[in-house]
């Protein structure tokens, strides 16, 4: 008899992939569902983006590449960081890879021991603990708060460190709660002297605010980040790392055993995002803004808590404890009577149970039926 492993067994699946899952039954019973639970952009990738992928395609730009990715793109990714932060990275710190997750998956793989401690906010995007037990570390949660915009505070993650912290992970603009962590309070995490992990993946998807990213402040830092959200390629798979110049090699050979290399069509596709989309970026993000506006406006008016205005990403975490005490209960009673998705809080740690996450990757028509809906079910609840 085959035995799965104790790891393969316990890795948790995604809640919000059991909402959207229940969602598509109900979709096929012939109701009619509106999806404020997917993390997804909804627009189409940038029409200068596809073509560079066909003509990648047509030039026979089809093989496996090199395994830290095509040097027009790490040039690339170098001359966006020196641009947009004014910071000077070497093409040679970074590694492209298939996608942020697997790049998560790599700095883990590189960076924590069996019982080696990473510490994280709660709520956190639902992978990262799950990574990081996957490969045998403890996440240490430090629990946030709603006033504050669900932010970290260096005195709270000092508190938390021990002999066995390797490193602490950060994310702003923050999935699930749109928030941004303020240059204060990154410089004052940088100073606590511990390799800081960045997920800067929804940078550019950022609203009347500047984000920041961790090489601002230190370079004992990895950051993460990818294509997914900003240029509308989730399908595409394409992220990267930007590490110190010492992890590098390591960071390459798990690239070379694990993936070989990224896409090479997806690759190419990326420079052109770097160089050629700004404009398309740009409405995309006038459009998140509006849709974002009036989400938070209606949401508060349903009688949901929110006590910092969220300014990034495309998510609203709003308090909804005045309804239910299990946002997982709450999310398919809402599901099944209002025909709407959301994304329970639980899905985020155990300090976001009682909220919801409301995502606007989403037409504004669409939002508008979606929280009409809501309303219809919260005056008859
Ligand atoms: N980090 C965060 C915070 C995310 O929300 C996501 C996608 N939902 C990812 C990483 C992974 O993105 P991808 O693998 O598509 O680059």
């Amino acid at each position: 008899m085959s035995r799965i492993t104790k790891r393969g067994k316990e890795i948790p699946s995604f809640i919000v992939m059991d909402v959207l899952e229940r969602a598509h039954e109900l979709e096929k019973q012939g109701r009619n569902i509106i999806h404020l639970e997917i993390g997804e952009p909804d627009f189409k990738t940038p029409r200068c983006i596809c073509d560079a992928a066909q003509e990648a395609m047509d030039k026979g730009e089809t093989h496996y590449t090199h395994s830290l990715g095509i040097t027009e793109l790490r040039e690339a990714i170098s001359e966006h960081y020196d641009k947009k932060y004014g910071i000077s990275v070497d093409p040679s710190q970074i590694v492209v890879t298939s996608g942020t997750s697997p790049a998560l998956f790599m700095i883990f793989a590189s960076l924590l021991e069996q019982d080696d401690e990473i510490i994280m906010a709660d709520p956190h995007y639902p992978c990262y603990p799950n990574f990081a037990r996957f490969m045998g570390a403890r996440p240490i949660f430090v629990d946030t708060s709603e006033e504050d915009g669900f932010q970290l505070k260096a005195r709270d993650i000092k508190a938390k460190v021990g002999p066995k912290t390797r490193a602490v992970l950060i994310n702003s603009p923050a999935n699930p709660t749109g928030n941004l962590l303020s240059e204060k309070r990154m410089r004052n995490i940088a100073d606590l002297g511990i390799p800081v992990i960045s997920d800067e993946i929804y940078h550019g998807l950022v609203y009347g605010q500047r984000e920041r990213s961790i090489l601002e402040f230190t370079e004992n830092a990895f950051v993460l980040n990818g294509f997914s959200k900003i240029y509308a390629m989730t399908g595409w798979r394409l992220g990267y790392i930007i590490a110190p110049r010492d992890f590098m090699h390591p960071l390459q050979k798990v690239h070379q055993n694990f993936f070989i290399s990224a896409s090479s069509i997806s690759q190419w596709a990326g420079v052109a995002a770097l160089k050629n989309a700004e404009s398309d970026v740009e409405k995309m993000k006038e459009t998140y803004d509006k849709r974002r506006r009036y989400m938070t406006g209606r949401l508060k008016d349903l009688g949901f808590g929110l006590s910092v205005e969220p300014r990034g990403a495309f998510y609203i975490l709003v308090n909804a404890k005045h309804l239910s005490s299990s946002s997982y209960e709450l999310a398919f009673d809402i599901l099944e009577k209002a025909g709407v998705g959301v994304t329970p809080g639980i899905d985020f740690g155990r300090n976001a149970e009682g909220y919801l996450r409301f995502s606007y990757a989403n037409s504004l028509d669409n939002i508008k039926e979606g929280l009409n809906r809501l309303e219809a079910y919260l005056n008859k609840s």
